[in-house]
């Protein structure tokens, strides 16, 4: 599943590209992950003018005013495309101006979600998520840590109504950055350092265009350089020491931990 780092990626790929290009043409064959269905084809005509993030979703305005937020969930994919030859997971597409290229999105489990916000609600009505994780303040951040300070980490950290942009990846990387086990409590960590850990990981992740690990892609339809820089996550022995990797479930994902880094 794309996390904040793919996420930002995607987001800032496209804001170098479409913003401000009118859309000509809007396909869309799978009605169900728009919401309201049908309501997608508002868009012709009109064009984005700001796209952003929040924690995973990503937020869209557009010229006359209409507002969006998309969620790749588990595969979806959201890519400019030229000569390119859509297959049965392409379920949306957009056509620009003056552009060769095509904005596809692909979902091949279809869980995605494109939800066009009515006008008297906000985007927030449609996020539920915490701070972003890269736009916490440390005060804000402290509070968080004293509230929740029986949770373990990774629990903690994958709660997404706590901090909004870190998942199963992102989580794995933050404890190993850490040197400790995913399972310890959040009272047992500085928060200066803990904050310092979720910032890195995810700043190194957005400096690497996000983890490949599955379906991500990034806005040219690339992939990502992070997988091949992980450390435990998906990683047979842990790339620092060489100690296999141990993999148990925790918060109800499978969860990488180097048994002689991370105490
Ligand atoms: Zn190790």
């Amino acid at each position: 599943m794309p996390e904040l780092p793919e996420v930002e990626t995607i987001v800032s790929g496209l804001n170098k590209t479409c913003l401000c290009r009118k859309i000509k043409k809007v396909r869309v064959s799978c009605p169900a992950l728009a919401s309201p269905r049908g309501g997608l084809s508002a868009l012709a005509g009109d064009s984005f003018v700001s796209i952003s993030r929040h924690g995973k979703y990503i937020k869209i305005t557009t010229r006359r005013g209409a507002r969006l937020v998309v969620h790749l969930r588990m595969t979806g994919q959201l890519f400019l495309a030229e000569n390119y030859q859509p297959d049965k997971h392409v379920h949306i597409i957009l056509e620009l101006a003056n552009m060769a290229a095509k904005m596809y999105y692909r979902d091949i489990r279809k869980f995605g979600r494109w939800q066009i916000v009515p006008p008297r609600k906000n985007f927030a009505d449609y996020i539920n998520a915490g701070t972003d994780a890269l736009a916490v303040t440390p005060r804000e951040f402290r509070a968080l840590c004293r509230r929740y300070a029986d949770k373990a980490l990774k629990v903690f950290l994958l709660d997404q109504t706590i901090l909004a942009g870190v998942g199963n990846i992102y989580a794995d990387e933050t404890a190993f950055y850490l040197g400790v086990d995913p399972h310890t409590p959040v009272n047992r960590l500085a928060p200066e350092k803990l904050l310092k850990a979720v910032t890195a990981v995810l700043r190194l992740g957005i400096k690497n265009k996000g983890a490949s690990v599955s379906d991500y892609i990034t806005s040219t339809g690339a992939r990502g350089n992070f997988q091949n820089l992980l450390n435990v996550y998906k990683q047979k022995n842990c790339r620092r020491c060489g100690t296999p990797i141990r993999r148990v479930k925790l918060a109800g994902r499978t969860t990488h931990i180097c048994p002689k880094c991370q105490k």
